[in-house]
């Protein structure tokens, strides 16, 4: 087992008897000791790894119960665990201990017309439940990249965004409700399920986003919305990032709330161009983004139009338009090729998702050149123009693990002096836990600290993340 660090509590191993008894509890086929599986949960999204000692899978909540007050009594440690497609490394066992896979409990429980509610358990698929409310005519805008694998009970958890963000909102703000297990083993409902409710403290929100630290999610009320009737998509070239920002601005101005707004700067572009009809192709330096608006059919097109006629006036050099669904999907696929390229370009990748006020992108952005130099590392920069949330995707060779660090940490701390935050989206899991104090007050730590003692005095949920 990892030894624990300095200020942490030591963790029991695993012996016989205690898997005995977790197995006597949650039944035979429920823990895991196996090569392949422990492989399997040593890892997430993140370049982290971490072996667990034990995967139990738990059917229900009472399992999950059970399973933490055994953690609380023999003191070793339980890390939630949804699809591990996390980028925080939040779903890995860092003091070893158990590995708490969540993902058999993954019934929708309802999808609820009349009240627009869905109940659900945390092992859901994401891109099932908007298959399941879109069946019925609703929508469940939540939409991470990684919709296709992640669980309702991850993405709550990391309070996950997506392109629908700058028309819909995150995950925080479909979770009306919720139940969790407390590292105490006793099993909580929090928030409501209702459209609204003030009783008390909102624990429900503050469960949201607290990656695992406070208690594990085992049921979650959703608000949906109705279905937009049509989307519509397309991409705009502009000769540079200002500009193509300006337009964001012009576009957001113009009375129009579009669906998606993403962006690639001039080095994203370069690398996916190729996929895009753009003849001649554009210069050094060009941006592109990609819009989407939605609605009825009327309000789609006209919105369309709207944001077509401003990206003209601001100077954009190519429109591609998306029509259908079919190329819809390609225009997708085009900004979803750009993470994997990047991948491909060097051996070492690290994916900061910062966020800036949107006014001050661009001259962000145009810090950038000036910092890879600086560190000698090369730096891209994509994502949601629309909300100010963007991926930067640091490259580097092998051995550079010094000049990372330092190139994250200057633009980090540039950042949050820009008025931004470190992170929109990935959260801060094991990755990020060393930089908290550049955006955080001593006071807000303290006071964050304070929180994890109070639901988790013995320390046994996700230790090792966050605050603790
Ligand atoms: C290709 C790719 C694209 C991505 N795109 C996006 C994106 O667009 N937007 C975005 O926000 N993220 C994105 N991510 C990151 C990731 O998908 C999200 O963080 C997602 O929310 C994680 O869900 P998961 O089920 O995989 O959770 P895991 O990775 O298993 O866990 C994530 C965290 O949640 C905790 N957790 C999991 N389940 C529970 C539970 N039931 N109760 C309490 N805690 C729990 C874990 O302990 C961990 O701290 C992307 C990742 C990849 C690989």
């Amino acid at each position: 087992m990892t030894p624990p660090a300095p200020g942490q509590p030591a963790y029991a191993a695993l012996g016989p008897e205690t898997l005995e008894r977790i197995r006597a509890a949650l039944g035979p086929d429920a823990v895991r000791t196996d090569t392949q599986t422990l492989d399997a949960a040593s890892r997430d999204a993140s370049a982290e790894v971490h072996r667990p000692e034990a995967v139990v899978r738990a059917a229900s909540a009472r399992h999950v119960a059970d399973l933490l007050r055994l953690a609380a009594e023999l003191r070793f440690a339980v890390t939630p665990r949804g699809a591990g497609t996390g980028l925080a490394a939040g779903a890995l066992a860092v003091h070893g201990g158990v590995v708490l896979d969540l993902s058999a409990m993954n019934r929708i429980l309802d999808i609820d017309p009349a009240n627009l509610l869905a109940v659900a358990e945390p092992g859901v698929i994401v891109a099932d439940l908007r298959r399941a409310a879109a069946a019925r005519g609703l929508f469940y805008p939540p939409d991470p990249a990684s919709l296709d694998t992640a669980t309702l009970g991850g993405t709550a958890a990391t309070n996950a965004g997506g392109p629908a963000c700058v028309k819909y909102g995150v995950t925080r703000n479909y979770v009306l409700g919720l139940e969790a297990v407390l590292p105490s083993g006793e099993i909580v409902r929090a928030g409501v399920a209702t459209r609204k409710g003030v009783v008390g403290y909102d624990l429900a929100q503050l469960l949201v986003g607290s990656e695992g630290t406070l208690g594990v999610i085992t049921r979650l009320w959703l608000r949906l919305v109705p279905l937009p009737e049509a989307t519509l998509a397309r991409v705009a070239v502009f000769p540079s990032l200002g500009e193509a920002m300006s337009a964001v601005a012009a576009v957001m101005a113009a009375g129009v709330t579009p669906s998606a707004v993403e962006f690639l700067d001039g080095r994203c572009l370069a690398l996916v161009g190729d996929m895009l009809p753009l003849d001649p192709p554009p210069p050094p330096g060009a941006a592109l983004l990609l819009l989407e608006t939605d609605g009825s059919a009327a309000a789609a097109a006209r919105d369309m139009e709207r944001v077509a006629a401003v990206c003209a006036a601001r100077g954009a050099l190519h429109q591609i338009p998306a029509p259908d669904e079919q190329s819809r999907a390609q225009l997708w696929n085009v900004r979803r090729q750009v993470s994997l390229r990047i991948h491909e370009s060097a051996p070492v990748y690290v994916s900061e998702d910062v966020v800036l006020p949107l006014a001050r992108i661009a001259a962000f952005v145009e810090t950038l050149p000036a910092l890879e130099r600086r560190h000698g590392l090369t730096i891209y920069a994509f994502g949601h123009a629309g909300d100010g949330n963007i991926h930067i995707n640091i490259t580097a060779p092998t051995g550079a693990d010094d000049a990372l660090e330092a190139c994250v940490t200057e633009l980090l701390r540039q950042v949050v002096a820009t008025g931004g935050t470190m992170s929109g989206e990935h959260g801060i899991g094991r990755a990020k836990q060393r930089f908290l104090p550049l955006e955080l007050s001593p006071a807000s730590m303290r006071l964050q600290r304070a929180l994890k003692d109070t639901f988790d005095p013995g320390l046994i949920l996700n230790p090792g993340k966050m605050f603790a």
